[in-house]
């Protein structure tokens, strides 16, 4: 049992405000694995008074960029080193399995703010411009930062935006999900004893309600989202009314286009992977696998016996690839689209509802649906559940004309033989990541969605442009 019963406000543990507790509990057990204080308004509002004197009144700021780098992998060591407990931690209060927690929920935030730290050495935060007039171009910190995060990936998407708004010399205040809260704690005990002053990384969980109070402080300069298109739109609505700077990680339901030449059993491992990562609970899910009619049938056989082999269990065992779905909730609101696909028209041939084997649990089995149309909602909407529409296409150009059919543009993929050809259907999906035959994406790339998945772009150089202000100083000649 993991009981926190402080919150992290200007470099304390403090008492909160209010009794209210958030029990976390155990997609795989359904047993309460962990306890948080349940963050009041009057709880963030300290939380904000924090940041902001540390930023306006601090020293983080004036920090020269390579101190603060320092301070990062300083942090980065320390979470390195409690590796194997924030991966036991992240599966019990998530469910993700042991594996994807081993090998991406703990070390891809590391390396995150490793980046950044490198990065925070080489940007050029100053530069000169002009000629017979002379401007002195100044990045500046944005200021005060409210970041609100999911729970599907808590400390990756965390890291996302704690590590470039450090980096850029920005104050924090984290609010985490209801879901995933655990792990936030020991990043903020990271950089405490990393040296982070005082103030600069402030730590609130709670729900809806904690989040919008947070959004709407005149002390918050900026707030980075990540989290559903509803939200997403509700907190761009609440910053726009003071014009706060804000940026959104949101939904996605990503097509992955099969051309003829692709490679049949290569294609669907690797497709196995990028559909049901993370149980399919992923933005990045390819949940719309396009399939020429030709090789429609030979492809949703090999799928469907690919996605019977997945062994869904137990997420803290190694060999589980599907573990448990977040929450009750989640399970209702996939089971709903698996209901709504069959009124639809469409047809289960793999999976389509729970394990018989595991009453215990928020399972669902592997899915793959096929008789589905891009106009259907289970082909429109985002699932977050391990569900896959095989969706037939009649010519290439009807391939990218079906994947662009969407209110989203987060990400999709590609397979063929002919990665030049690849590269060409890349250009035309508007997406803002793409990958030919499921290769990785540079850690250094930037990551974002275009149209409802979001605005603004996470890692890289652009990463750290998200948390910057532009000042331009003219300076006589
Ligand atoms: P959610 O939108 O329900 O909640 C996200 C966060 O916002 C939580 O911390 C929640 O407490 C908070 N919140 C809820 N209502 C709020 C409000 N009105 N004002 C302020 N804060 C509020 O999303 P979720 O169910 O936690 O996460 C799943 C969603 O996140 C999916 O849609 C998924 O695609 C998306 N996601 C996107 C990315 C990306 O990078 N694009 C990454 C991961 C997850």
């Amino acid at each position: 049992m993991q009981v926190r019963d402080r919150l992290h406000i200007g470099g304390d543990w403090v008492v909160p405000e209010g009794s209210d507790v958030i029990e976390v509990v155990s997609p795989a057990t359904e047993q309460v694995m962990g306890r948080v204080p349940a963050g009041t308004p009057g709880d963030i509002d300290r939380a904000v008074a924090a940041a902001r004197a540390s930023f306006d009144t601090g020293t983080w700021r004036r920090t020269a960029p390579a101190e603060r780098a320092d301070v990062l992998d300083r942090a980065a060591d320390l979470l390195a080193g409690r590796t194997d407990e924030l991966a036991r931690l992240i599966t019990d209060e998530m469910g993700s399995t042991a594996t994807f927690s081993r090998y991406v929920q703990v070390p891809a935030p590391i390396s995150t703010l490793r980046s950044f730290a490198r990065l925070a050495r080489t940007f050029a935060f100053e530069e000169q411009r002009g000629g017979r007039a002379r401007s002195l171009v100044v990045h500046e910190p944005v200021g005060v930062v409210a970041a609100i995060v999911p729970w599907n990936t808590p400390l990756l998407v965390t890291m996302s935006k704690v590590a470039p708004a450090l980096a850029a010399g920005c104050s924090v205040v984290l609010k985490p999900s209801p879901e995933a809260p655990l792990d936030a704690f020991v990043l903020a005990e990271a950089f405490a004893e990393a040296g982070l002053p005082p103030g600069v990384l402030n730590v609130v969980p709670g729900g809806r309600e904690a989040g919008e109070h947070l959004v709407t402080r005149r002390d918050v300069d900026k707030v980075a989202f990540t989290g559903s298109t509803a939200v997403g739109k509700r907190i761009a609505a609440l910053c726009a009314e003071r014009l706060a700077r804000v940026s959104l990680e949101l939904g996605g339901k990503s097509a992955a286009i099969v051309l003829d030449d692709a490679p049949l059993e290569r294609t669907v491992r690797g497709l196995l992977g990028l559909a049901y990562v993370n149980s399919g609970q992923a933005c990045v899910a390819q949940t719309r696998v396009l399939v020429s009619r030709a090789r429609h049938d030979e492809f949703v056989d090999a799928f469907a016996e690919g996605s019977r082999m997945l062994r869904v269990g137990d997420p803290a065992d190694a060999d589980t690839a599907i573990g448990p779905l977040v929450s009750a909730r989640q399970r209702e609101r996939v089971e709903g689209y698996l209901a709504l696909a069959q009124q639809e028209g469409a047809k289960a041939v793999t999976g389509g509802g729970r394990p018989a084997d595991l009453p215990t649990g928020w399972f669902v089995e592997p899915t793959v649906l096929v008789g589905v149309d891009n106009s259907m909602r289970v082909a429109r909407e985002e699932i977050f559940g391990p569900v896959v529409a095989v969706i037939p296409y009649d010519s290439p150009d009807h391939a990218v004309a079906v994947a662009n059919d969407s209110d989203y543009g987060l990400a999709g993929s590609v397979w063929t033989t002919d990665v030049d050809a690849g590269v060409d259907v890349a250009r035309r999906v508007r997406t803002g990541t793409y990958s030919v035959n499921g290769a990785p994406q540079s850690s250094a790339a930037p990551f974002g969605g275009f149209k409802q998945s979001g605005i603004g772009r996470e890692f890289g150089p652009e990463g750290l442009h998200a948390y910057l202000e532009i000042k331009s100083i003219a300076v006589p000649a």
